[in-house]
């Protein structure tokens, strides 16, 4: 994909959801980092409803680590591989209190020494927590990134290290969040919602489905029509409208920020 095209795929993402995110409910980057420990093989919302149990009750390292694994357990066991979640999450908390004085670092090489932590989840912990422009390679970026020919490769990181050299400076610190969105509720898997797709013009996957020849691309909605979005849990995307991607977006910033 040229450098036109990627500026303009940018651009339109940035114009649906200007300042996108997380769906993970957190108020510190501690909360954040369990947070993402917690959804590896999870769903954002199974999380959410845990640490909503949790964090009034432990939200710091040294809490966790005084609740230990069995009083951990109890709060997150409605999540999959709970048992070996709480176990990295309480070895993470103590390393925390004893070599970082009970805060997060804010470096990738300290992160990824934390139990549980690897670089998907540094990197969002860098982005999300901090602010920097790293960009985390899910299964839902990695399938947008070789479908589009916006940074193909054959694993995350080779997919990372194109979306590094891919991605315009100025979008680097949303590129993460835009692509995941539309990964989840447009490029879906099976599939792709293409007649639907903002970029569908400037994506290079030669199996789109459906035309986009004449059809207008989708646009951000007016102050009206966002107050009407409907809520991300209510229908499922296939059964949504126009501007599946900015809908389904802020209603998951309107969640994120609801703690
Ligand atoms: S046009 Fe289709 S394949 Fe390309 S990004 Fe959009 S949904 Fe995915």
């Amino acid at each position: 994909m040229n450098e036109a095209k990627r500026r303009a795929l940018f651009e339109r993402l940035r114009e649906l959801e200007p300042e996108p995110a997380s769906e993970l409910a957190y108020r510190t980057p501690f909360e954040l980092l369990v947070a993402v420990v917690l959804s590896a093989q999870s769903t954002d919302r199974g999380v959410n409803q845990c640490t909503a149990k949790l964090y009034p009750v432990a939200n710091t390292p040294e809490a966790i680590a005084a609740l230990g694994v069995d009083g951990l357990v109890p709060y997150i066991s409605s999540i999959g591989l709970y048992r070996n979640k709480a176990k990295h999450v309480v070895a993470l908390s103590r390393i925390l209190v004893d070599e970082h004085g009970g805060e997060v670092p804010h470096d990738r090489e300290s992160l990824e020494r934390l139990p549980g932590v690897g670089r998907k989840t540094a990197s969002v912990v860098l982005n999300v927590a901090f602010g920097e422009p790293t960009i985390a390679v899910d299964t839902h970026i990695f399938r947008v990134a070789n479908r589009t020919g916006l940074a193909p490769g054959k694993d995350p990181l080779a997919v990372e290290q194109g979306l590094e050299r891919a991605t315009p400076a100025e979008f680097k610190r949303h590129a993460h969040h835009w692509l995941i969105l539309l990964g989840r509720f447009v490029c879906v898997a099976r599939k792709p919602r293409c007649p639907d797709c903002p970029i569908a013009d400037l994506c290079e996957f030669r199996d789109k489905t459906g035309t986009q020849a004449d059809r207008p691309r989708a646009r951000a909605p007016t102050r009206g029509e966002s107050a009407r979005a409907p809520k991300a849990t209510a229908p499922r995307p296939a059964a949504r409208g126009a501007q599946p991607m900015a809908t389904t977006a802020r209603a998951g910033v309107r969640r994120g920020r609801s703690r």
